[in-house]
């Protein structure tokens, strides 16, 4: 009898974990590799932000490998060896001096076999002259990027993306932080398919300008900017050898990270980058801004 009833309620155990789409168990969860240390934001602040927006779905398992200080010795950075391919998908909060010569190859052989790259805000401006980083990244700012040398800047006219080659100068730029709507230009991917296709984020900076190889590169979403007077890329994804890339210019620091919209792109992109599907991150938050309403996330329960 008694066995029976273990039995009973490790069946009602397993049929929980089937309904609570975690059939596979804790262990199966999405591993996030977070990547910080270095940038001229406020890293610190905001990487616990993002680790929240990934782990409070319930669905990733963020570990978060912050690198040495600038200025570091060289037998510093010697200990520093990221384990990228232990992850599912690496997120770059970082804006940095270069890595060593060993972190730049078993970062690009990891994504180049198979692995996830999530890129947000600042880590746009990272390593400007790292040409394969510039691949993997499809477009970025600052770090002495130039417009047309360095690639075309990328922009949105008529709901297509365009290549901008022609215009010269800096590549990077942005105005005064304002809440600005972002518009899904492709609602049929899965990173944006379901969501409402106009939203209103929260107070951000605006990345305009931003420029680079933009091959195999796709917008999924944008937003326009009333310092370019153009329609900039918000929302990207780009494939570099099997690996899969999603780029995101939001989230300058706490206050805009903290946008429902945000923490929602951010599970999904991530998931993509991880899977290449959106299915454990699909659902649409009863909260999820409006075209004319930001959204702000409420700061976790102490
Ligand atoms: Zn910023």
């Amino acid at each position: 009898m008694k066995m029976r009833i273990a039995l009973h309620l490790a069946s009602l155990t397993l049929a929980g974990a089937l309904l609570s789409g975690n059939a596979l168990g804790e262990d199966k969860k999405m591993k996030v590799l977070i990547i910080d240390g270095q940038n001229n934001h406020n890293w610190k602040a905001t990487t616990p932000v993002l680790v929240e927006a990934l782990e409070s779905c319930g669905q990733f398992q963020v570990t978060v490998s912050t690198s040495p200080p600038g200025g570091a010795s060289q037998e510093v950075w010697e200990k520093w060896r990221p384990a990228f391919s232990k992850a599912d998908t690496v997120l770059s909060n970082y804006n940095g001096q270069d890595w060593p010569e060993e972190v730049q190859k078993s970062f690009l052989a990891y994504v180049n076999g198979g692995g996830g790259f999530v890129v947000v805000h600042a880590a746009n401006n990272s390593f400007g002259k790292w040409k394969e980083y510039n691949k993997i990244i499809g477009v970025g700012g600052w770090g002495g990027r130039k417009i047309g040398r360095d690639g075309p800047w990328v922009h949105i006219v008529e709901g297509k993306a365009v290549r901008d080659s022609e215009t010269k100068g800096n590549g990077g730029s942005h105005g005064p932080r304002h809440p600005f709507k972002v518009e899904h230009i492709d609602t049929t991917h899965p990173v944006t398919k379901g969501l409402p296709a106009k939203w209103m984020h929260q107070k951000d900076e605006l990345y305009c300008r931003l420029c680079g190889p933009a091959e195999n590169m796709e917008v999924q979403g944008f937003s326009y900017s009333p310092q370019s007077k153009r329609n900039e890329p918000m929302l990207m994804t780009i494939s570099y050898g099997d690996g899969r890339v999603f780029h995101t210019p939001m989230g300058h620091d706490v206050e805009a990270m903290r946008c429902r919209g945000f923490f929602t792109i951010i599970q999904r992109g991530t998931e993509w980058a991880a899977t290449g599907a959106v299915k454990r991150t699909a659902k649409v938050p009863d909260d999820f801004p409006t075209e004319e309403k930001v959204s702000v996330v409420p700061s976790a329960k102490k």
